[in-house]
């Protein structure tokens, strides 16, 4: 059994001001009862709210640090920022809104004491969630995971603790998309899985709306599969065996009876659907396209505006 000699908790947060005031009283004193060391890295991704002023009171108190990115950038580029200030032995990702038990900080510790190297929080159940979620999310794994080498487990989100060389792993992974769900998976290293019931949001309502979530989504299954193309090649052979099966019967009628087939319907049915189809292959090999220009572009994943408060020292 080892001790934890030192935690990072990373917070993303964005427009969460009153839960902010709720939670991280709550989070201070529950980290100083699980290490010596502890540091509270809330990332204010852009918020518009009270968040900021919130956050020069909050980084007066020793332990809570905050980094203001220079605008909204998103969960997952707010996740990389915090991993990346993190420095604890341990580092712990939650949301800020307290829809992520507190108690279940104390299991996380005791199996990175007992060895895991990643414990990471399942959602035990999806009752309370919308048919279109729940739908929608076991499709999403389903095509995420279709043929790959490693498994993303389907209901584990961003609520789990990582040791120091996987925090590493997760920073030297040189690519623009941060599908972070996908690369907790790729990075691998000993991982054990905790049920848990998420609670409700504390205050105000989720930044995931339907389009933003088929966007992730999206972003995922580019990122990590490479099966639309080759489903693009499979329709292609498709539609080209069903053209030749067909121009073969037209030929054998017309040499078995001899009449002119009347065929303007079939021309313009066969236009509209080859036009399509090479319309919808074009769209798929853009986005791939597309994300290999995100890539190249090799901008940074966010700006950092502003830095407050004090976490663990370098020296510590
Ligand atoms: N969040 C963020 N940047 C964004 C959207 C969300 O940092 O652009 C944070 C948000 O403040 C919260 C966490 O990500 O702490 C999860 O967001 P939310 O609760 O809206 O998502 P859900 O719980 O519905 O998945
Ligand atoms: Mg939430």
């Amino acid at each position: 059994m080892r001790s934890a000699h030192s935690i990072s908790c990373v917070l993303p947060c964005y427009n969460e001001a009153e839960n902010l005031d709720r939670l991280l009283p709550l989070l201070c004193a529950k980290l100083a009862h699980l290490a010596p060391l502890w540091e509270i890295l809330v990332v204010d991704d852009g918020s518009t709210d009270d968040t900021e002023a919130r956050l020069r009171h909050w980084t007066q108190r020793p332990g809570v640090r905050a980094l203001r990115l220079s605008r909204n950038f998103g969960k997952e580029a707010a996740l990389t920022a915090g991993l990346q200030a993190a420095r604890g032995e341990i580092t712990i990702m939650m949301d800020a809104d307290l829809q992520h038990p507190l108690a279940l900080l104390d299991t996380f510790v005791r199996h990175w004491s007992a060895g895991a190297d990643v414990v990471y929080a399942v959602r035990a159940h999806r009752d309370a969630e919308s048919r279109f979620k729940r739908v929608g999310t076991h499709w999403f794994y389903s095509l995420l995971n279709h043929g790959g080498r490693f498994k993303v487990p389907e209901d584990a989100g961003d609520f789990r603790l990582m040791d120091r060389k996987v925090v590493q792993a997760l920073l030297d992974l040189p690519e623009r998309n941060r599908f972070m769900k996908g690369l907790y998976a790729w990075v691998g290293f000993d991982a054990v899985a905790v049920p848990y019931v998420p609670d409700a949001r504390a205050h105000g309502v989720s930044h995931f709306n339907k389009l933003r979530l088929i966007r992730l989504a999206l972003d995922g299954i580019m990122a990590f599969t490479v099966w639309p193309l080759r489903a693009v090649i499979g329709l292609g052979f498709l539609l080209a065996l069903g053209a030749f099966a067909y121009g073969a019967y037209l030929t054998l009628v017309y040499l078995l009876y001899g009449h002119n087939v009347s065929g303007w319907t079939t021309i313009v049915v066969s236009l509209m659907l080859f036009a399509g189809v090479q319309l919808v292959s074009l769209g798929v090999v853009g986005e791939y396209v597309g994300r290999i220009y995100e890539e190249v572009k090799r901008r940074p994943l966010f700006l950092v505006k502003r830095e407050l408060g004090q976490g663990i020292r370098e020296d510590a």
